[in-house]
């Protein structure tokens, strides 16, 4: 049935033009019969955040999304936070009920269904992640909320991977090291799975790699980056070379809007056409 009230949604960001967002939630409206529900990106400077959350009030806005440099910033002017957007300390995806804006963090989720979507079980697996940024805080939760056996982070700047581990220790057996050291190459001998959330090869910059030796990986490692623009990393590319099976940023992306989607809508989007959309708009980026 088509639907002829008007919602609005939009994502907050700066820049934010460059967002796929507003093309993969606009085509999934469209196609579950929300012809009249807009999404729009909205430009926002650091120091007008708390004027434009209040403006989602103020305009009755249904919903929105959050993107860099906010997701940290935006906790302090919610009405409410829930669980995961709590621990992590980021949120991407604000509901408005009435008046009352209540933060929430999928990416989590959407890290934890591309694993399920792989058929990889973080249940007691050794992790290691490269990067101690924000997608790594959503990452390093996921892990934890599945009970991985151990998780490393490796990172350029070993006090900042300290520093999220020791952010962590309550929730599981976590550490943060120099990703040059020779701790952390002992760390991928012993391996289920390596987690790239460096920006490290992303467009355009597609010919740089984390400095890590793939060849240390123990056989049938599973290779992820979390960049989805190229769909293959140069990281991905050497460890499809070397072997190893690889998963990209695309269906974390996908399943993290999923989420946002039906927390908008209370619907499940049609993935399908999500999917085609985000394909669509890589190609031609
Ligand atoms: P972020 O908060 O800025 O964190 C980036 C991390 O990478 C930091 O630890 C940073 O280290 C490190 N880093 C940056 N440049 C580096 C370099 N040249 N050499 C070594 N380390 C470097 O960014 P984020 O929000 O976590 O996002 C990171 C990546 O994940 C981006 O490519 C983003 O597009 C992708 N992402 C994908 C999804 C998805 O759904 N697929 C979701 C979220 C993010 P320093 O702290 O030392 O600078």
């Amino acid at each position: 049935m088509v639907s002829s009230e008007i919602k609005n949604f939009g994502i907050l960001g700066y820049p934010v033009g460059h967002s796929l967002s507003p093309h993969m939630y606009r085509a999934a409206f469209d196609a579950s019969g929300f012809p009249n529900y807009n999404y729009i990106p909205l430009p926002v400077q650091s120091g007008k955040l708390f004027m434009a959350v209040e403006g989602l009030k103020g305009l009755g806005f249904r919903g929105a999304n959050v993107t860099i440099p906010h997701k940290t910033m935006v906790v302090h002017f919610l009405d409410a936070i829930d669980s995961d957007a709590m621990v992590i300390g980021a949120v991407n995806t604000i509901i408005n009920d009435g008046g009352i804006l209540t933060g929430y963090n999928t990416d989590v989720s959407g890290f934890l269904a591309s694993l399920a979507e792989a058929n990889f079980l973080p249940e007691g697996c050794n992790a290691v992640i490269l990067g101690a940024g924000g997608a790594a805080r959503a990452i390093l939760w996921g892990l934890c909320k599945k009970r991985a056996e151990f998780i490393t982070i490796g990172a350029r700047n070993p006090q900042k991977a300290q520093k999220l581990a020791n952010d962590f220790l309550p929730y599981g057996q976590v550490e943060g090291v120099d990703w040059s050291s020779d701790e952390f190459k002992e760390m991928l001998q012993t391996a289920d799975i390596l987690i790239n959330t460096t920006p490290l090869g992303m467009f355009p910059e597609v010919d740089d790699m984390p400095p890590i030796d793939l060849n240390l990986l123990p056989e049938g490692v599973l290779v992820y980056d979390i960049i989805y623009n190229p769909a293959e990393t140069k990281l991905l590319k050497t460890a499809r070379e070397l072997g190893y099976p690889t998963l990209n940023g695309v269906s974390m992306l996908l399943l993290q809007a999923k989420e946002a989607y039906r927390l908008f809508t209370g619907q499940i989007p049609n993935m399908g056409i999500m999917a085609r959309t985000l394909e669509e708009i890589l190609a031609e980026k």
